[in-house]
């Protein structure tokens, strides 16, 4: 709290604050599981950003998403091997460390050169076990009972450099995002936030011309048995999608913080989900887009990338330059993978091993869409359900009230540049009655009053395609190894961008400008744009052994 005054106070301060903090599981419950004491509004934000997480590392947003607080519940020595942060100052207050030469190589790991360390434990840091990581000018602070440490070893730290902030500063440089969906815009909003200037390229005529039109969706956790990668990452990246909506929108109009309620059946009791609700991603696309440092270019139909130098130029099919950039993010979903393939050269000439995305599926999707009726809209509530398909009806003042019920399923294995989006693997006729099948599981009274909107012409519909991946995670990172061409990614979120899409955005505007990752590395890994050609690598050592 005295950090966040301190930078509030102080006229000459950073775009943004990046604040880690770790808490023991205990502390945590007995700061947060209670009500604020204080009136102080900062406290009260925090108190309410903060309260009910689990064991792990969060990401939470304050002052408009200017300070960066990474809150780690738990074990801290756990944090330290497997959180990715390069801190330039180190606070040791009363964390219960039991102080040895590992203990010190733990926090130095932590540390970018220069950094300070700062120990005010009174069984504190041995000078010998701080010199040997790496540590020098180690001294009592004259005040208080503290050590005071500088981190600057005489070896070299190649790999613990940031790989892109290093070669680029953020306030002249340019990124390119290519697709305004939610994943486009997500990731330009984290850069812009942090002072990039950013230029997003869409071939449609409007924002979220592809999934991300969906008229209304659910933001809601996955759960497992093991509480899978998948579980956890659902878990963070659904709180950060609420903080940006409660940011930026409107409650009641273009989300609200509804809860869920997930229909188990037969695998057990419905769960109730409280930090869930429903989202009009379109809605939260163009408040993204709405920064100031963020142009926005429709109609803009990227075919493929050529390199020069450090510079990335973005071609139509012509061969007509739509832009310059110094970074480019792809976030054009399944179109990713044909630009990829028609920029293979210039990857090559640029010394860039690329992804071929050869295994991204396009998954094609209708929604069942009607008007809520008044005599029924008390009955029904306000709180979405889910477990099979789902339903969420949105009542709202005036005739822009609706219900929607879905969502079916259809793979393609190769959809065409025509046929994206538009194609329906079924007619549209068998999809609403497979909505409207489901929905008769999932709530018998609601689908026996919806029964005649769906006769005749069916109710209204909205299809989009979903790019999926192998494992259901999306690909957010570099296109090669590092990052360090300046090609990144942010596809395949499936069917839970309005999940995942905040928290890849978060996670590769952290890799570029080496900042804290926002979740634990070995999660952040499972959602790498390499994990696929890493494992395979690995694969090919293990059997190579044998
Ligand atoms: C029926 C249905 C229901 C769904 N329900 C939910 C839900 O309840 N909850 C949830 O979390 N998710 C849901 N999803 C999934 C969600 O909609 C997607 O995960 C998300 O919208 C994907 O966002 P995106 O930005 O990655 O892709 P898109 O929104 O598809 O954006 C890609 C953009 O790239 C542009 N583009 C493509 N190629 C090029 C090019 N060459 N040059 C320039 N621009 C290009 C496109 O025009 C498009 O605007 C649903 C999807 C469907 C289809």
């Amino acid at each position: 709290m005295a950090t966040w005054l301190a930078w509030q106070a102080d006229p000459q301060r950073p775009t943004m604050l990046h604040y880690v903090g770790h808490i023991s599981l205990e502390d945590y419950e007995q700061y947060f599981s209670k009500p604020s004491l204080s009136t102080s509004d900062q406290y009260q934000a925090l108190h309410k950003a903060a309260s009910d997480r689990a064991r792990g590392i969060h990401r939470l947003l304050l002052e408009k998403g200017q300070i960066s607080l990474t809150l780690c519940i738990g074990d801290s020595k756990a944090f330290f091997a497997d959180h990715h942060l390069f801190a330039d100052t180190l606070w040791v207050d009363a964390l219960p460390l039991d102080w040895d030469k590992w203990t010190a190589k733990a926090l130095a790991r932590l540390c970018r050169r220069g950094a300070t360390l700062i120990a005010h434990v009174p069984e504190g840091p041995n000078a010998a076990w701080l010199q040997e990581a790496g540590f020098v000018q180690i001294a009592a602070t004259p005040t208080s009972n503290a050590l005071r440490a500088t981190f600057d070893p005489p070896w070299k730290l190649g790999a613990k450099e940031p790989p892109v902030a290093k070669l680029r500063s953020s306030s002249t440089s340019h990124c390119c995002v290519v697709g305004a969906g939610i994943s486009g815009a997500s990731v330009a909003y984290a850069l812009a936030r942090r002072g990039w200037r950013v230029t997003v390229l869409d071939k449609a005529a409007h924002p979220a011309g592809g999934a991300s039109g969906l008229p209304a969706g659910l933001v809601v956790p996955h759960i497992s048995a093991d509480d899978s990668p998948r579980s956890r990452l659902s878990r963070v990246g659904a709180r950060l999608m609420l903080q940006h909506a409660e940011e930026l929108l409107s409650h009641g109009a273009d989300w609200a913080m509804s809860g869920v309620l997930e229909h188990r059946f037969s695998e057990g009791p419905d769960r109730s989900h409280t930090h869930a609700g429903w989202i009009k991603p379109r809605a939260l696309v163009g408040a993204w887009l709405a920064h100031p440092c963020i142009t926005v270019r429709y109609g803009a139909d990227v075919h493929h990338l050529e390199h020069q130098d450090t510079t990335w130029s973005l071609l139509d099919a012509a061969g007509d330059k739509l832009l310059d950039a110094d970074m480019v993010v792809f976030a054009n979903a399944y179109g990713a993978r044909a630009m990829l393939s028609a920029s293979e050269m210039a990857l090559h000439r640029a010394a860039t091993l690329p992804l071929t995305l050869g295994d991204l599926q396009a998954v094609h999707g209708t929604a069942s869409l009607g008007t809520v009726l008044k005599d029924v809209a008390r009955a029904w509530g306000t709180l979405p359900h889910n477990g099979n398909g789902c339903f969420i009806s949105i009542q709202q003042r005036g005739d822009t009230s609706f219900w929607l019920a879905g969502s079916s399923f259809e793979p393609d294995a190769e959809p065409t540049a025509a046929t994206m989006g538009l194609h329906r693997i079924a007619p549209l006729s068998e999809q609403h009655a497979n909505n409207l099948a489901r929905l008769h599981v999932l709530l018998p009274e609601v689908g026996e009053t919806l029964t005649p909107q769906f006769r005749g012409g069916g109710p209204d519909s909205w299809s989009g395609t979903r790019c999926v991946t192998h494992d259901r995670l999306p690909l957010a990172g570099p296109v090669d190894a590092q990052g360090r061409n300046g090609l990144w990614m942010q596809v395949g979120m499936g069917a839970r961008g309005l999940t995942f899409s905040a928290l890849g955005a978060e996670l590769i505007a952290a890799r570029i400008c080496g900042e804290p990752w926002p979740v634990e590395s070995s999660l952040a890994r499972s959602m790498d744009s390499q994990r696929r050609r890493k494992r395979r690598a690995l694969r090919e050592v293990e059997s190579d052994n044998t």
